[in-house]
């Protein structure tokens, strides 16, 4: 079986790589273990050494890796470069702060001495996804390696280039044989990944379908996971927001990595009172982006990552469409080579319709028109999902009082929802469970325990 690079730009193969055999994963498994006795006892200073000097290689190579990403899926030059930088902070941040956020806390008790420490649990199975193919995969190593856990990868089938690419970063930074491993491997392979007594959890970012799946399996064998899944976040647009800014950020907002992001905004929601002129606004700042080769720095809409999923994108404005909305921008495929798909913009959208219920993974706006804030929250709310939200206003106690009512890991204020190794970073429902990032994304991955001294 092989596993191939296709340039979403043109169809091209760049690529054909072999899967990884039973043999080598035998031998991929067997390694991550026996790295793991060692590095478990690896000080923190030591692993720091490592995590620094990766973030530096990530740093010195990131347009040749922004190339990588542009070729394997279609990322626009100057976004890849912005996430490889991103992994290079997260390199940074754990590399100076991981001592720090577990170090051992003793607690007031009957004992002569008690305390908590957090103890690596073993090697983890990460299966990403191929939409931030390095961000994702350092969002999760950085943490975990630096917690004293190894790493098993298990990349999205489609960017199998950025896979070994990544390896190549952690063994060029010096980190020992088997600390951080890729499997070129499809996802029929992930539930014998996941069963092996090797693997101690797993985590998984990609669709809640995924994400079902790998829970499922990993229940079985009662493993820890954390889930990172789909989104279809709401834009909140009330009636005192600064309009035009509001207007500018959410064209940003539906476009970053071409619409592919888990936290791109999906469902854009203005209240009755600013909805035309936000429309209007916001149809105007879609319509200015530039659409076109991922390779050329002006870029800043590239080709979706394949023409399955650019179909399928299709397939949702279409069904939307035939239920009554209304097509304000695009909507059409373009005639020649690739998965490029134009910025397009719905109005008139409804519960009932793909474009509010599913997610919509690309460049789709759905407009929705709320009555009021109360209304416009109920909207944000009725949604499988909860990632992430954006909420405009130009009253701060107004804000935090709707965001207290936002069913999402993450409410930003007149902003971007972006994540940052400082804050936490998940959601709930079906978005899925557990954090990264932060002191709560180093603790998932650990045993947390009690030690009690009479
Ligand atoms: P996907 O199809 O779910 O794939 C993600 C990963 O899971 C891939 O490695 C895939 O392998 C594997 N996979 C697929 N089906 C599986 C199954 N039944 N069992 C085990 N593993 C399985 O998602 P995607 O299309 O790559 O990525 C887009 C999705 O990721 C979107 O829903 C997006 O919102 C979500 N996402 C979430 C976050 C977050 O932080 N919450 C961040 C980024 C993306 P193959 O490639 O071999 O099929």
């Amino acid at each position: 079986m092989s596993i191939q690079s296709i340039n979403p730009a043109t169809g091209d193969v760049l690529e054909t790589f072999d899967e990884t055999g039973d043999s080598e994963i035998e031998r991929i498994l067997s390694g991550a273990r026996a790295a793991f006795q060692e590095w478990r006892r690896v000080p923190y200073a030591t692993r720091a050494v490592h995590m620094d000097k990766a973030a530096h290689l990530l740093r010195a190579r990131k347009t040749e890796y922004a190339r990588v990403m542009a070729l394997e899926m279609g990322k626009p030059l100057t976004q890849g470069e912005a996430e490889v930088d991103k992994c290079a902070w997260a390199c940074e941040y754990y590399a100076a702060h991981a001592e720090r956020l577990l170090a051992e806390q003793p607690r007031e008790t009957d004992a002569s001495r008690s305390y908590v420490r957090f103890d690596p649990l073993g090697p983890v199975l990460a299966v990403m996804p191929w939409n931030f193919p390095f961000w994702q995969v350092f969002r999760f190593a950085a943490p975990a390696l630096m917690a004293g856990n190894v790493g098993v990868l298990k990349h999205a089938s489609n960017v199998p280039r950025c896979a070994v690419t990544i390896e190549e970063v952690f063994r060029d930074a010096g980190f020992p044989r088997g600390v951080f491993t890729t499997a070129l491997v499809g996802s029929s392979a992930v539930a014998r990944l996941v069963s092996d007594p090797r693997i101690a959890a797993a985590t998984l970012t990609g669709s809640d379908r995924a994400g079902s799946s790998i829970a499922e399996q990993a229940g079985r064998e009662l493993k820890k996971t954390v889930l990172e899944l789909g989104g279809s976040d709401p834009f909140v647009v009330l009636g005192d927001a600064d309009v035009p800014a509001a207007a500018r950020v959410a064209a940003d907002a539906r476009l970053v990595n071409s619409g592919q992001s888990c936290i791109a905004a999906k469902r854009f929601i203005a209240v009755e009172a600013v909805a035309d002129d936000f429309t209007a606004r916001f149809v105007e700042e879609l319509k200015a982006r530039r659409v076109g080769d991922p390779l050329a720095r002006e870029t800043q809409v590239g080709p979706l990552a394949r023409v399955d999923l650019r179909d399928a994108l299709h397939q949702q404005v279409e069904e939307s469409l035939k239920r009554g909305a209304k097509l304000l921008l695009g909507g059409e495929i373009p005639p020649g080579k690739g998965a490029f798909y134009p910025p397009t913009a719905l109005a008139e959208v409804d519960k009932g319709m793909a474009a509010f219920d599913e997610e919509t993974f690309g460049p789709v706006a759905a407009v929705i028109r709320a009555r009021d804030e109360g209304d416009a929250i109920r909207l944000a709310n009725d949604s499988p999902f909860g990632l992430g939200a954006s909420v405009w206003t130009r009253d701060r106690a107004r804000a935090e009082q709707v965001a207290s009512q936002i069913e999402a890991g993450n409410v930003f204020v007149n902003g971007l929802v972006k994540s940052d190794p400082r804050l936490p970073f998940g959601g709930v429902k079906r978005s899925g469970y557990g954090r990264e990032l932060s002191e709560y994304g180093i603790r998932e991955f650990v045993n947390i325990k009690t030690v009690w001294i009479a």
